[in-house]
This record gives structure tokens, C-alpha cells and sequence, in this order.
């Protein structure tokens, strides 16, 4: 097979066969293809798209280009959770040990954050001593054990996806429909779950911009598991602000901790019942998502889902005395409040902006490998369509140095919009919820 071929028919708006996605995915695998060619191919399935038969084969292609998984020998419907990317997504840390706390194994292999979006591995990172890298092994002990593990993912999981989302990353390649589901489905389809939620994210901080996208990216990907038989369910969530108030590795951990003490409530405990709650809905834990956003919440207010927590923290490695001192978790030493210049009503926050702002702090990464400030990063202190005066605070910056808390001030205030008047009203913050039956 000539691969210039496969380029080209892609390039003028041709359907590449299963043989075809099977000799590119195997090329960049076994690094047969050189990278130049990869890109190209990459570039044009971007322009050109991909119908539903493409993505499926080129998504199996990538979930067998590595091991797979094998959860068979933990007991129980195992459930699995993904999000698209977005910004003070702390959802992961909060729901895991919830569902993990109500009976349901939830074994989760998850990534670092990419541009303006956190990652689960970086937060858990922060935490001293915890380990992410966990040997298949020692994850179904812990999965047996205590019906948790968070970890990255293992090196010989869809390896092709290690590739082309490197390489997708630098030409430009990265917001593809066909691409992004390929890459999460193969991902998720490796890890082995019986039921996976995926939280696709939909708004001003997210790749899918307006809900027409989010709405095509949510089906393909859980029509994809389905037909792999997995129970699939997709959530479209809103992006349109941080989701949480804490934006930074080690401040998302203490935010996640507070929730699961019961001490924060608004749209990231929402958003983490609304996910947990569809996660025992695929495991037949309960009837109703009403019936298990009460099962979760009951597991805040008793402390079993803050005491799931402590248990995963110890079983990875990191210091549990976190949880009750957050002094202990890294807090960058400069800080600086961005203030308000004028007064009126926040009208709305361009979310990937904010994201940004972090990336300036030194809490999120500008290149692959860079290495993060676990202690930088922004609370913020207002949410959108909240009235605010000149001269009150938007939000607190930390970072290592004055000058990174500046030019993090500057984004943050091109990214928060303030009018005279009050926005008529506030995108939802569940948009839809795709299910199997639906
Ligand atoms: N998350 C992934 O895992 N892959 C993508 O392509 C985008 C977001």
C-alpha cells in the first residue's frame, strides 16, 4: 500500500477503507510512517472529516494497537468517566471516591492536562507521595481492595493514540471530531470499564464550542462503545465559566476535598452528583439519577465518600494528612488579587482565556513535558452573571514570580466581560443527557 495514496484520497474528501486505517495505525505504531506523512494525514482528516464507519475502524485500530486491560477478575460493573477537557474540572477527585464509596469499583485511568485544560494526573501529582504510575497488578489489588485506583495510563495502552496526539498537538490537528472521539474511545475501550460517563464538555472553555458539536462528538463516541458493547452514557456539560472556583493542581485537590467535606456546593458538586449519579445508573445500582445524587450526597454528609478518599490517597502513596491540612499540599508564594476596573454585572468569561491565565501561572503547560507549578494557579472570585463594584476582587492569582502573577492578571481580565447590564440569561450547566434507551 502506497501511503501518499491514502493521503491524497483523504485530502480530496475520500472514505478510506478499514485496510487503509489499519496500515496508517499500524505505521504509527511501529514508527514504519514517517512523521511528515502522519501529519498530512492528520491534516486532512481534519478539513475533510470522517463518517461513522472511519471513526469506528480507525478507533479499534487504536485501542488494539497496545494491551487491553483485563478487568474481569474485580467483582461488580466496573464504570469508567471521562471528560473532554476543561477548566477547574475537578470532577474526577470528587466522584471517583463518591461512587467507589456507594459499592461501585471505579478504576480510572486518566491524562495530563493539554493547553488550557487540567489533567487528573498532574492534581493527584500534587499531592506528596502519591503515585500514578501503577502496575496493572497492583491496580486490580487496589480495585479489589478497596474498589478504587487513579492512575495514568499504562505504557503499553494504545500506543498509537500516544503518538498522534503528540503530534496532533503541534500542526494544528487537535480539534477533529473524528479525531478527538478515536482518541477517547480507543482509550476508554483499552481500559477495560463495563460502563463509562462521558462528560462532554460544551462551551467558551471547552474544544467543542456550541452544542450542535458537543451533541456530534457525544453520539459518535457512545454509539462507539456501544458497539463494542460497553453501556455508554454522555452528558453535555457547560463550559462556559470554570467549573469550579480553584483553577491549579494542588488548588483543585483542596477544592475537591472541600466538596467532599460537604463545604462547597454550586455547579462543580452538581456537575460531580450529575456524572457520579449516571455512573450507578449503567451499574444497576440505582433506578433513578434523583436516587443517586441522593445516595452521593448522603456519602458527603456521613464523610464515606471524604473517607474513600483517604483510602485511595494511602494505597498510592500520598500524604492523607492533605486532608486536614491543606499547609501540607505546595501554594506558590507570590500572590496577587486581580481587581475589578470598573462596576457592573459579569456578562460572561472567555473560558479557554482563563485557562490561559493558569497556563501564565505556571499551573498548566505551554509544551509537552513542561514541567508544572503543582502550588500555582487563580481562585476565583465571582461567577458570571454576579453583580461587582470597581476595585472588588475577580480573582487571586498565585504564582512563583510577580511577574508571572501580572501577565496572568492580564489574560483574566480580557477573558472576564463586565456591562452595565445583566446578560438575559445564563447558558444551562447540563445541557443533555444522552442515554442508551434515548
Ligand atoms: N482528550 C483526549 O483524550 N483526546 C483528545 O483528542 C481530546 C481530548
Amino acid at each position: 500500500m502506497n501511503f501518499v495514496d491514502i493521503i491524497i484520497k483523504k485530502r480530496d474528501g475520500g472514505k478510506l477503507t478499514a485496510e487503509e486505517i489499519s496500515f496508517f495505525v499500524k505505521g504509527v505504531t511501529d514508527g514504519s510512517l514517517p512523521d511528515y506523512q502522519i501529519s498530512a494525514l492528520l491534516m486532512a482528516i481534519l478539513l475533510k472529516g470522517m463518517d461513522a464507519e472511519e471513526t469506528a475502524h480507525l478507533t479499534m485500530e487504536m485501542a488494539n494497537s497496545g494491551g487491553m486491560f483485563d478487568l474481569s477478575s474485580v467483582e461488580g460493573f466496573k464504570v469508567d468517566k471521562h471528560s473532554t477537557g476543561g477548566v477547574a474540572d475537578t470532577t474526577t477527585l470528587i466522584l471517583a471516591p463518591l461512587v467507589a464509596s456507594v459499592g461501585v469499583p471505579v478504576v480510572k485511568m486518566s491524562g495530563r492536562g493539554l493547553g488550557f485544560s487540567g489533567g487528573t494526573i498532574d492534581k493527584l501529582e500534587s499531592i506528596p507521595g502519591f503515585q500514578v504510575d501503577v502496575t496493572e497488578e497492583k491496580a486490580l489489588q487496589f480495585a479489589k481492595e478497596k474498589g478504587i485506583v487513579l492512575m495514568s495510563q499504562t505504557d503499553d495502552l494504545t500506543p498509537a493514540d500516544k503518538k498522534l496526539y503528540a503530534m496532533r498537538d503541534v500542526t494544528g490537528t487537535v480539534d477533529s471530531i473524528p479525531l478527538i472521539a478515536a482518541s477517547i474511545m480507543s482509550k476508554k475501550i483499552a481500559a477495560g470499564a463495563d460502563g463509562i460517563v462521558l462528560d462532554v464538555k460544551c462551551g467558551s472553555g471547552a474544544f467543542m464550542k456550541d452544542l450542535e458539536s458537543a451533541e456530534k462528538l457525544a453520539t459518535i463516541m457512545a454509539d462507539m462503545g456501544r458497539h463494542v458493547g460497553r453501556k455508554v452514557t454522555a452528558v453535555i456539560s457547560g463550559m462556559d465559566q470554570p467549573l469550579g472556583m480553584y483553577i491549579g493542581n494542588s488548588l483543585e485537590v483542596m477544592e475537591a476535598i472541600e466538596v467532599l467535606k460537604g463545604n462547597v456546593e454550586g455547579d462543580l458538586l452538581e456537575v460531580s452528583l450529575t456524572l457520579g449519579a449516571n455512573m450507578l445508573l449503567l451499574a444497576g445500582r440505582v433506578k433513578t439519577e434523583a436516587e443517586g445524587k441522593e445516595l452521593l450526597m448522603e456519602n458527603i454528609r456521613n464523610g464515606k465518600g471524604l473517607e474513600k478518599f483517604r483510602e485511595m490517597v494511602a494505597q498510592q502513596g500520598g500524604d492523607v494528612n492533605i486532608i486536614d491540612n491543606y499547609d501540607l499540599l505546595p501554594l506558590a508564594p507570590v500572590k496577587v488579587e486581580v481587581k475589578a476596573d470598573r462596576s457592573g454585572y459579569i456578562t460572561k468569561m472567555d473560558t479557554a482565556m482563563i485557562g490561559r491565565a493558569s497556563q501564565e501561572t505556571g499551573a498548566g503547560r505551554m509544551f509537552k513535558g513542561q514541567p508544572l507549578d503543582f502550588g500555582a494557579g487563580i481562585i476565583m472570585k465571582k461567577r458570571t452573571g454576579g453583580a461587582i463594584a470597581t476595585g472588588e476582587t475577580l480573582a487571586i492569582v498565585y504564582s512563583e514570580s510577580k511577574e508571572k502573577c501580572d501577565s496572568a492578571a492580564v489574560f483574566l481580565k480580557k477573558a472576564i466581560t463586565i456591562e452595565e447590564k445583566q446578560a438575559e440569561e445564563q447558558p444551562p450547566l447540563i445541557w443533555k443527557i444522552i442515554r442508551q434507551e434515548d
